[in-house]
């Protein structure tokens, strides 16, 4: 199959000459695999990279390109083009900051979108199929399913294994909205394809893929119009995180149209009509584009899973144990296609855990990994362990401290106040057992609370921790200085009191 990849420019050559090169010869299958691996996103590479490493033989099968999600549709290109609307924010943001900038500042999209693809095509690199037949994985282009207990099928060449892996991942949701496909949208498989900014976007869902692209069109001179099921976006992080970025949104132009429920589409000459209902009455916006971001479908379909024992449900995806072991346990899966952090790095971790229950009569867990994650919004918005509600739902007694970022001395001079740092400890005592960060850099910032929950270093620790002057994630000491300040009981402060008094 030949895989064509828009704009069909010298980059997207590129790409594609890297991640499923026209002329691939498939090598002679060995008589059998140790480890037979189905999707070559971050998932599968890190599993085939990995165990082929450590002496394994490996196949890996792909069906379009190596790199997967992150690579060619997801993180990368979405990270490219957010770092250029964010030098647009910051351009109609430096007058507050005593820099006048002649006249409008006019993003060029198509310049936007070529910088994005020299970028995306760089890093292919990384994920090609020239590199991973190198270390000593065997490649092959074309669609795999399970043919039989120990086989997988691809393009009608059968490979043996004593393990498999499925981590043929995820794909946008289309929501069933009468009118939406006649007429037509764009999902993340699409969307960076374009090389001309729609005039009028709409954006279906504020999760994170929604925010962050309904944030970065806006700032590229898109009007945005973003609907939402919710009663604010970003349902999955706390209110109080949400609220700040929501109203960052509003402040940009962002309009947005929560509490929605999208009743049907209708195509005219000159504009595709959203129609929806929401608590406040009917709502009708033309646009020029329609962006669905509103939640990911696993690929379970055609893999043979269930001639092989392989039980997944068509939402949720592949199911497995904590030791990412399907009800064939010869048979692992990694990734989005069986987790719900769908993330790079849970997809990269989670390949960790496979290469070492799957070679090696492992006994890692998934449940054992401490999986931060961050959306790439301005402001940022981390989060790791667990939100109230999560600690509540499961009875474990919190304290929680709230440092908010207009009290660091660098987000003040930086004019990034707009946050926080929220870290919450077992009732009683320092045990960090979540953390959520609202910042210009959050993502940034999140680490050293992870670093702090992973390696089991307490919040009052983190007080002794020396951070330059000024940083942001001074926030972090602060917030352990407020811990250890509420262990200066009433009777330690006597007794310091009297000590001091003695000593005088
Ligand atoms: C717009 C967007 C932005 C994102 N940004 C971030 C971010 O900033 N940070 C982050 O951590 N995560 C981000 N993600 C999520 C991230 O991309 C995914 O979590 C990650 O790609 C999952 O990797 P995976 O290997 O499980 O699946 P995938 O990357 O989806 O790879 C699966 C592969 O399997 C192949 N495949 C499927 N079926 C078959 C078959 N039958 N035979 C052969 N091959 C098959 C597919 O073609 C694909 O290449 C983003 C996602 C999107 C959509």
């Amino acid at each position: 199959m030949t895989v064509e990849v828009l704009p069909g420019d010298t980059y997207n050559t590129e790409l594609v000459a890297n991640v499923h090169p026209p002329d691939w010869r498939p090598p002679n299958p060995a008589p059998r695999y140790n480890l037979v691996v189905i999707g070559a996103g971050t998932a599968g590479l890190v599993t085939a990279a990995g165990a082929a490493g450590l002496g394994a033989r490996v196949a890996l099968v792909e069906r379009y390109l190596m790199g997967g999600d992150c690579l060619n549709v997801g993180c990368v290109p979405s990270k490219a083009v957010i770092r250029s609307s964010r030098v647009v924010g910051d351009l109609r943001a430096a007058a507050a900051l005593g820099v006048g900038v002649p006249g409008e500042v006019e993003p060029d999209f198509g310049a936007v979108m070529e910088r994005m693809r020299g970028i995306r095509a760089r890093l292919s690199r990384h994920d090609s199929a020239e590199r991973f037949h190198n270390l000593g994985v065997d490649v092959f282009l074309g669609e795999g399913r399970f043919a039989g207990p120990d086989t997988v099928e691809v393009n009608g060449t059968r490979l043996r294994f004593r393990k498999a892996v499925v981590a043929t991942g995820a794909r946008a949701h289309n929501p069933e909205v009468p009118g939406l496909a006649e007429a037509g949208f764009l999902t993340n498989e699409t969307v960076f394809g374009l090389t001309e900014r729609p005039r009028r976007l709409a954006v279906v869902g504020a999760g994170p893929i929604g925010c962050e692209l309904a944030q970065a069109f806006r700032r590229l001179g898109s009007e945005v119009t973003l609907f939402h099921t919710g009663g604010h976006i970003l349902n999955r992080e706390d209110a109080d995180a949400a609220s700040i970025l929501q109203r960052a949104f509003v402040d940009e132009g962002i309009h947005l149209v929560l509490d929605a429920r999208l009743t049907r589409v209708e195509r005219s000459a000159d504009a595709k009509v959203l129609e929806c209902e929401t608590s406040r009455g009917p709502v009708r916006v033309a646009v020029d584009e329609i962006l669905v971001g509103a939640g990911r479908v696993p690929n379970v379909e055609g893999l043979g899973l269930d001639a092989v024992g392989v039980l997944y449900h068509p939402r949720d995806g592949v199911r497995v144990n904590d030791r990412l072991q399907t009800t064939n346990p010869r048979i692992y899966a990694a990734g989005d296609i069986c987790l719900s952090e769908k993330f790079t790095h849970a997809a990269d971790f989670s390949a960790r855990v496979v290469i070492q229950n799957a070679l090696f009569m492992g006994r890692k867990r998934l449940s054992a990994l401490t999986i931060p994650w961050c959306t790439y919004t301005d402001p940022e918005i981390a989060h790791v362990g667990l939100h109230e509600r999560d600690a509540a739902e499961r009875g474990v007694a919190i304290d929680t401290y709230r440092r908010p970022m207009s009290e660091v001395d660098r987000a003040v001079a930086d004019g990034e106040e707009d946050g926080f740092v929220k870290v919450h400890v077992r009732k009683g005592g320092d045990r960090i057992v979540g953390a959520t960060i609202v910042a210009r850099h959050a993502g940034e910032m999140i680490s050293e609370l992870t670093l702090a929950m992973t390696a089991g270093v307490g919040l009052g620790r983190l007080a002794s921790v020396i951070h330059p002057y000024p940083t942001q994630a001074e926030a972090i000491r602060q917030v352990g200085d407020m811990y250890n300040r509420t262990r200066l009981t009433p009777r330690v402060k006597r007794l310091f009191g009297a000590w001091l008094r003695w000593t005088r």
